[in-house]
């Protein structure tokens, strides 16, 4: 570790995605590991962040008290749930650091809630942080702008691992909205989420989602153009979490030195 570097936080530090932040912070030139915290009433506060992450002791205890934390720290990593990454984003605002938010599954109040946090804090936000991902977002926006809705339907297949609680999953719904992007039509007024019975015909135009749950599946994502005669598939397959935790380290890192305001990974990777 040397002075300058970037003093990171990590909220929901037992968590599948908590635990591969603090290797990954570990692993990478530039960070450091300052506090680990965890929800109130856990198991594992007062616990060595890095020995339940696999590294052996980092003299990181796991605590409950995030705003102590956040007010010598430098930026949080927030991979938790809605109602915590709110509060967390309230908390980074009044604490003027950067804030990388990978929750998924948040409401649009939610959403207005990180805008408003966004005006003290630094936040990078994305439903999928990997460099893979984000550069299939950009693809699917070009092919949903090249093959029109009149000829071509838009489907996008999912899978994750059985613990997964929000369907369609964030990174589903980032390439839905690329692909809206590439119509130029709005995301919500054209998804079909659920297909069940007697649906009738399919509606042009529209973006179907399909979800599939089991096992220890860590992501899987297809899009699915599919036209008269002949289909085109894009698709990205996770095997390691580390893509996700690299990503949110490398946003915490652009972010260090970004104005107040609210990002994306698109223009952490420059593919806005
Ligand atoms: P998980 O359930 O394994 O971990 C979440 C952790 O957050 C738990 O340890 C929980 O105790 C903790 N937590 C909840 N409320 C808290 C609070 N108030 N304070 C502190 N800690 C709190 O889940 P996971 O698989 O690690 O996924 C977490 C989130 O990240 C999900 O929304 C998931 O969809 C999302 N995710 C996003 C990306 C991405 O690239 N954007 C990648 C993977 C997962």
């Amino acid at each position: 570790m040397s002075g300058t570097d970037m003093k990171l936080v990590v909220v929901g530090a037992a968590g599948r995605m908590g635990q591969t932040l603090i290797r990954t912070i570990n692993a990478v030139p530039g960070a450091t590991l300052f506090a680990a915290v965890e929800r109130p009433g856990s198991a594992f506060i007062g616990r060595d962040a890095g020995e339940i992450a696999g590294l052996g002791p980092t003299g990181v205890t796991i605590t409950d008290k995030p705003l102590e934390a956040f007010v010598e720290a430098e930026g949080v990593l927030d991979f938790t749930s809605p109602a915590a990454s709110v509060e967390f984003s309230g908390l980074a605002a009044q604490a003027r650091i950067v804030h990388v938010i990978g929750t998924t599954g948040c409401s649009a109040d939610d959403e207005a809630k990180f805008n408003a946090a966004a005006r003290h804090a630094r936040i990078v936000k994305s439903g999928n942080m990997s460099l893979g991902v984000n550069l299939l977002g950009v693809l699917t926006e070009q092919a949903a702008r090249a093959l029109g809705p009149e000829n071509w339907d838009i489907e996008i297949l999912e899978m994750h691992h059985k613990h997964k609680v929000d369907a369609p999953s964030g990174t589903a719904l980032l390439l839905g909205g690329a692909a809206a992007k590439g119509r130029d039509i709005g995301l919500a007024e054209h998804s079909v989420r659920v297909r069940d019975g007697h649906t009738g015909a399919r509606v042009a135009g529209t973006i179907g989602f399909a979800t599939l749950r089991g096992g220890s599946v860590i992501g899987e994502h297809s899009v699915i153009l599919a036209g008269e005669g002949e289909q085109v598939t894009l698709s990205h397959s996770a095997t390691d979490r580390a893509i996700f935790a690299r990503g949110a380290v490398t946003a915490a890192l652009w972010a260090r030195n970004q104005k107040p305001g609210f990002y994306s990974m698109l223009d952490v990777l420059g593919l806005s």
